[in-house]
């Protein structure tokens, strides 16, 4: 599965691409936002946590600013949410709507709408992105771009919820410019672009725990180095927009998420041994986001969401066979979030910055991952173009009309 179409649509997407910084360096400074996209973040998780002080980071950027559930799309997963994220256009639309397309692994050569980051690119914001979903091959912009999930490489020939290194790379580029890859491998290591591969049922039989506990040590090791590389990115390459993701959370959900005996696909030598170790990806998590934290001062907004959420398997799934299987049906699953109403599986949008009111809390579902970028955009004081469905998240804001060309 080599890729061979040209990405025709990408170079019109860029047509207007300025000079990496050179178009607007004399104009007043843009706004700067930093993105943290964390893959299948659950709320019904993060809140006990909350209370019990174990993610003292994500509590500031509460009590700082708005936070709430995030709309998603039906049957969400990874790709289909983040393309729909990057366009606020619909998957049928935008053309990834799923893992796979047509049989082939969503890349973003399937993208058919003009993607945030283009517009932000042309608009002369600086651009940096590092391990966001379904950003493989990567895209030019006017930055720098490092691929994420759905990236292919050695042992992860289809790029599905594998790990390849950034060194075992195939079929596309996983960093932009390309001369970024020397200087990566140089200073951050050879990093795992993605998370681990789940352990399938045949690996796990009669010796869970000790493949839990290698599965969860190579989990960390992996976010230990995405935290590398932002610390490196945040420092060496600051950007106006920069964009950085985190996958390991909902790998870990899927199979280890702490259900009890009465859940659907329990398994006492699997789902007895670390309750702790979904939980504990978000206070590993936390920690991550202190680092980030680090680059934000008074000026700079912040935004952490996550494209769904994470739930057990229902009442309806005891009779399918396969739903207690990923879709390679190797590994046990016992939790998902591709369940027909997105609604079931909300994600969650925690935003802090100038402006942006203090401890607010958004109800309902009335904010939703189509409004996130036309909300960048007017951030940036872009219009919103037309074919973006979602809306700006004026509720947010203590002066909405302040930044922007508001379309009427
Ligand atoms: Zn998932």
């Amino acid at each position: 599965m080599v890729l061979k179409r040209i990405p025709f649509l990408l170079s019109v997407f860029l047509l207007a691409l300025p000079v990496f910084g050179q178009q607007q360096s004399a104009s007043k400074p843009k706004p700067r936002v930093i993105l943290v996209g964390v893959n299948g973040m659950e709320l019904d998780i993060i809140r006990p946590l909350l209370l019990k002080g174990q993610m003292p980071n994500l509590s500031s950027v509460i009590e700082r600013g708005a936070y709430g559930k995030l709309r998603t799309v039906s049957a969400p997963n990874c790709p289909r949410v983040y393309s729909t994220l990057f366009t606020s256009t619909n998957p049928e639309e935008h053309g990834v709507t799923g893992f796979l397309v047509g049989g082939i692994t969503a890349n973003t050569n399937m993208l058919k709408e003009e993607p945030v980051w283009s517009m932000l690119s042309k608009s002369g914001v600086t651009v940096g992105m590092a391990n966001v979903p379904a950003t493989f091959p990567v895209m030019p912009v006017n930055g720098y771009m490092i691929s994420g999930m759905l990236t292919r490489g050695k042992n992860c020939e289809d790029g599905v919820l594998c790990a390849p290194k950034l060194s075992e790379v195939m079929g596309g580029e996983a960093v932009y410019p390309k001369s970024m890859q020397a200087e990566l491998l140089k200073n951050v290591g050879d990093f795992y672009i993605d998370c681990e591969r789940m352990p399938a049922a045949a690996d796990l039989k009669g010796h869970e725990t000790e493949v839990i506990d290698k599965w969860l040590s190579k989990v960390q090791l992996i976010r230990e180095q995405q935290t590398k590389l932002f610390e490196y990115l945040l420092t060496t390459h600051p950007t106006e927009f920069t964009f950085l993701a985190q996958s390991c959370e909902d790998r870990t959900g899927h199979w280890l998420y702490p259900i009890t005996p009465f859940n659907v696909g329990y398994n006492a030598s699997i789902n007895g041994v670390r309750m702790d170790a979904f939980p504990d990806q978000y206070v590993a998590f936390d920690k991550v986001l202190g680092s980030i934290l680090k680059h934000v001062d008074e000026n700079t907004y912040l935004i952490i969401f996550s494209d769904h959420g994470i739930k057990p398997l229902r009442e309806f799934e005891e009779k399918d066979p396969h739903a207690h299987m990923d879709h390679e049906k190797t590994t046990p699953v016992i939790a998902k979030h591709d369940f027909a109403d997105g609604d079931d599986v909300p994600g969650s949008f925690f935003a802090v910055g100038p402006g942006i009111k203090h401890d607010l809390r958004l109800m309902g579902l009335g904010a939703s991952v189509y409004d996130v970028a036309p909300t960048l955009l007017h951030i940036y004081g872009i219009e919103q173009p037309k074919q973006m469905r979602g809306r700006v998240l004026t509720e947010i804001f203590e002066s909405p009309d302040t930044k922007v060309a508001v379309k009427q």
